[in-house]
C-alpha cells in the first residue's frame, strides 16, 4: 500500500477550498495540497453558479444584516463587519490579478448598482433610519 504525504488536505471542492488553496500557494508555493471532493466533480454544491446568486455582500442593501431591536435601535456592527470582509475579498482578488494568477477581472467581478425596496410606512421609516446610521 502506498503512503502519500501532503502538507495540506482540504475537504470539499467548493469556493472555500479553492480560495484557501490559492492563498496557501501564494504564501507557501512549495507545499503540496490535496483536495478531496465527495461528488464526481467540484463546485456542484453551494458554489455552483445555479445555486449561488453571485452577489458580493457589501451589506449595504442586505437588510437582514441589521435588524431593528425591540427598542427601535439598530446596531450596524454586523453590516460593517461583512462590508469589511467584502473589501478584504476585493483586495485579495486584486492582488491575484497583479500577481498574474487571474487574468481578466471583468469576467468574474463587476460593480452593479443595488436598490433596496420596501413597502409600507413602517418599513420606509426603518429603511430611512438604517440609511442614516450607515451614512
Ligand atoms: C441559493 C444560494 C445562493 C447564494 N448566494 C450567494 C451570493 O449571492 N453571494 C455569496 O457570497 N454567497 C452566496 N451563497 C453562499 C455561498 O454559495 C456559499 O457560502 C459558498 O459557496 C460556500 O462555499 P463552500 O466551499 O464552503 O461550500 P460548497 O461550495 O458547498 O463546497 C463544499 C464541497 O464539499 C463537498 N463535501 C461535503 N462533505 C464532504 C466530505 N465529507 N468529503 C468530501 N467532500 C465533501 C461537497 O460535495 C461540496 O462540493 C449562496 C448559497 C446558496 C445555496
Amino acid at each position: 500500500m502506498s503512503k502519500n504525504t501532503v502538507d495540506v488536505v482540504l475537504i470539499g471542492g467548493g469556493i472555500m477550498s479553492a480560495t484557501l488553496g490559492t492563498l496557501i500557494k501564494q504564501v507557501e508555493p512549495n507545499w503540496t495540497i490535496q483536495i478531496i471532493e465527495a461528488r464526481d466533480t467540484v463546485a456542484t454544491e453551494s458554489s455552483n453558479a445555479w445555486n449561488n446568486a453571485g452577489t458580493g455582500h457589501a451589506a449595504l442593501c442586505e437588510l437582514n444584516y441589521m435588524p431593528e431591536a425591540a427598542d427601535g435601535s439598530m446596531n450596524p456592527a454586523k453590516a460593517i463587519d461583512i462590508n469589511e470582509q467584502f473589501q478584504l475579498s476585493r483586495q485579495w482578488w486584486s492582488s491575484l490579478v497583479k500577481a498574474g494568477v487571474l487574468s481578466d477581472p471583468k469576467r468574474f467581478i463587476n460593480a452593479t448598482p443595488h436598490m433596496t425596496f420596501v413597502q409600507g410606512e413602517k418599513n420606509v421609516e426603518f429603511l430611512r433610519h438604517r440609511f442614516e446610521i450607515l451614512k
